[in-house]
């Protein structure tokens, strides 16, 4: 462990104009990347599958040019 004494963490996103902070423990980090691990550990094999929404496109910087998200809208949405 390189901070242990580090334990409580700020998150930051600024997205169109906005900054949102949420303050996490260590445990809420662990529990995410333990929460999260299958779709790391897809990522880290090259695995990784697309899975496009309204909520997950919704800010991406790529939806203009993915074919995922193009073949979602062409088969119809969803959600
Ligand atoms: S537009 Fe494509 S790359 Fe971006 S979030 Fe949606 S599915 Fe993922």
């Amino acid at each position: 462990m390189k901070h242990p004494h580090v334990e409580i963490f700020r998150l930051s996103i600024f997205q169109k104009g906005k900054l949102k902070t949420e303050v996490v423990t260590r445990e809420q980090v662990y529990d995410f990347f333990i929460d999260k691990f299958e779709i790391f550990d897809a990522i880290s094999k090259n695995e990784l599958t697309y899975n496009p929404s309204e909520k997950a496109c919704k800010y991406c910087a790529f939806k203009d040019k993915c074919v995922a998200r193009a073949n979602w809208i062409i088969g119809g949405k969803d959600d």
